[in-house]
């Protein structure tokens, strides 16, 4: 497909512009307004949207590589519910992270507190994003794809997925055809995305799993979200999908992090069941099912010990969390550098340990996902990398990262050597490096805030997964494979966060 996107004239980009905009703010492919594009003075009641930065087309991606995310989605689900039941392991994990992240300490600490007093609830929902680039070698071998990153908290952007997919498939039967050089239907190979029905689906099913209320309360599920969020469009697209559950009826509530305290409280006696009294509403108490957290992901939604309370309060309750904080931790960069670090003697297969009853095929498929990943500790592999982390010309083809989410932490190629100097030692084997995966070069339009962009661009494929699990019998109850995501940014930006400013919406052609 060398001559796609093909090129349109002005006239062309303009009317494109328009379609893509309308059908975007129509369809509820929007966020919030950033503060810099609409003064606070000017929508003081917040009544404003605005369309997410997307592509004008829809990126060609490698069938290939696409099937084969699509493929191991399920081992993935079954790993990291597996990781998170080995308690042992993820305590060596946060060891070995160090005192030097006080935000993976303190999480750390709320789990042993709940540990001491004991669990109540041993069900546990994932929502997963396994994120991916295209990798291809000097070998001549065809493409492949190389993970990215493994989320296990707030993974976003499937509810503004579904919409992008619609969005291309709209374009395809109605404006491609018609451009100077047109672009046939059915020479697109649009893949079915069903992000925003799968993940409102792996909340329902905890919902159900949770088993009926026995406060007297009906039950209800409460997105824990931050105050502000500019990306809360993609999370309405997910509670309108469970909302519109008939059997059994599902009440969605929005809490900010900030106002767990003030709404919610334990039941009276052993069982722990949060309740939920929502402040609009005076003579209504619901017991909470499950908390789906798009928030409390980073330092930021804990100012103070009372927001460490309030973490506390919702782990120790009955209500199922997604995550919970082992999941949450089994998410880290160091989790991810540590499977991906080649079986050696004093490294067992940690792989085969959580996929014993998986085929030796299964496995492979998996682990040919991962790139290379150091530690900066001590170990012989970590004082490699220190070696390379501290050279400005090795230092080029890596990235540094702490244990964050959320985009914007990471360090790159040649700022690397002075961000450690400017690290105590102490604190380094708080950070993973982590070879730069340098997909082959697309071009595409970006439509921002109404302007068009246009280039070489970088794609990112995320391949959503839900699983509930029991803790305790180490069972998988569900385990799916829902939708995905196809995230681009320019070629010269080096994060691809959309809400952060850096990248857009896309949906593949699969080529
Ligand atoms: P976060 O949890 O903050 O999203 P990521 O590991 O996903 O952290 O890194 C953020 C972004 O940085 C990614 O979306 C991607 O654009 C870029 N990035 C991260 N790791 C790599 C890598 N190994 N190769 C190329 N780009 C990367
Ligand atoms: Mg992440
Ligand atoms: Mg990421």
């Amino acid at each position: 497909m060398a001559d796609y996107p093909p090129e349109i004239t002005a006239s062309e980009e303009a009317r494109l512009t328009e379609v893509a905009k309308d059908w975007a703010l129509a369809h509820g492919l929007t966020v919030r307004p950033p503060p810099a594009v609409i003064a606070a003075e000017a929508d003081p009641q917040s009544i404003l949207a605005t369309a997410v930065p997307v592509t004008l087309f829809p990126s060609p991606f490698p069938k290939v590589c696409f099937e084969q995310g699509v493929a191991v989605q399920k081992a993935y689900n079954q790993l990291y519910a597996s990781i998170s039941q080995d308690e042992e392991f993820l305590a060596r994990i946060v060891k070995e992270i160090g005192g030097s992240d006080d935000f993976i300490s303190e999480l750390w600490e709320v789990h042993l507190r709940v540990k001491e007093e004991g669990y109540v609830q041993h069900k546990s929902l994932g929502l997963f994003r396994s994120d991916y680039m295209v990798h291809q070698d000097a070998s001549g071998s065809g493409p492949q794809i190389k993970q990215v990153e493994f989320n296990t908290i707030a993974s976003s952007f499937g509810g503004l997925s579904s919409q992008t997919s619609q969005l291309h498939k709209y374009l395809s039967s109605t404006e491609y055809p018609l451009i100077e050089k047109p672009i046939s239907r059915d020479s697109l190979n649009l893949p079915p995305n069903n992000s925003t029905a799968g993940l409102a689906s792996g909340i329902q099913e905890a919902f159900i799993s949770y088993g009926a209320s026995s406060t007297g309360h009906g039950k209800c599920v409460i997105f824990l979200v931050q105050d502000g969020e500019r990306n809360i469009f993609d999370q309405k697209h997910l509670e309108y999908s469970l909302q519109s559950s008939t059997d059994p009826i599902i009440p969605v509530f929005r809490l900010p992090f900030s106002e767990i305290q003030q709404h919610t409280r334990i039941a009276d006696g052993a069982g722990r069941q949060l309740l939920y009294k929502p402040p609009h509403l005076r003579a209504h108490t619901f017991e909470v099912a499950v908390i789906y957290m798009r928030s409390g992901y980073g330092p930021g939604d804990y100012p103070d010990a009372r927001a460490w309370e309030a973490r506390y309060h919702l782990e120790r309750s009955a209500a199922i969390k997604c995550p919970s904080i082992l999941t949450q931790i089994a998410g880290t960069k160091k989790v991810q550098q540590v499977l991906a670090t080649p079986e050696t003697s004093s490294n067992p297969s940690t792989l085969g340990r959580y996929l014993s009853s998986s085929s030796s095929s299964t496995l492979s498929a998996l682990a040919s996902t991962f790139t290379n990943i150091f530690p900066l500790d001590t170990s012989e592999a970590g004082l490699k990398a220190r070696q390379i982390a501290a050279d400005p010309e090795l230092s080029k083809g890596y990235v540094l990262k702490p244990q964050r989410e959320g985009g914007g932490n990471n360090i790159y190629r040649a700022a690397i050597p002075p961000f450690l100097k400017s690290v105590p030692e102490a604190h380094w084997p708080s950070y993973i490096l982590m070879e730069l995966i340098t997909p082959p070069a697309v071009r595409n339009t970006i439509l921002r805030n109404g302007k068009l962009e246009q280039g070489g661009v970088i794609c990112e494929l995320g391949i959503y997964g839900t699983c509930i699990w029991d803790q305790q019998a180490k069972t998988i109850s569900h385990n799916e494979q829902v939708g995905y995501l196809l995230r681009t940014k320019g070629d010269q930006s080096e994060e691809g966060g959309v809400a952060a400013g850096f990248g857009c919406m896309d949906s593949c052609t699969l080529v």
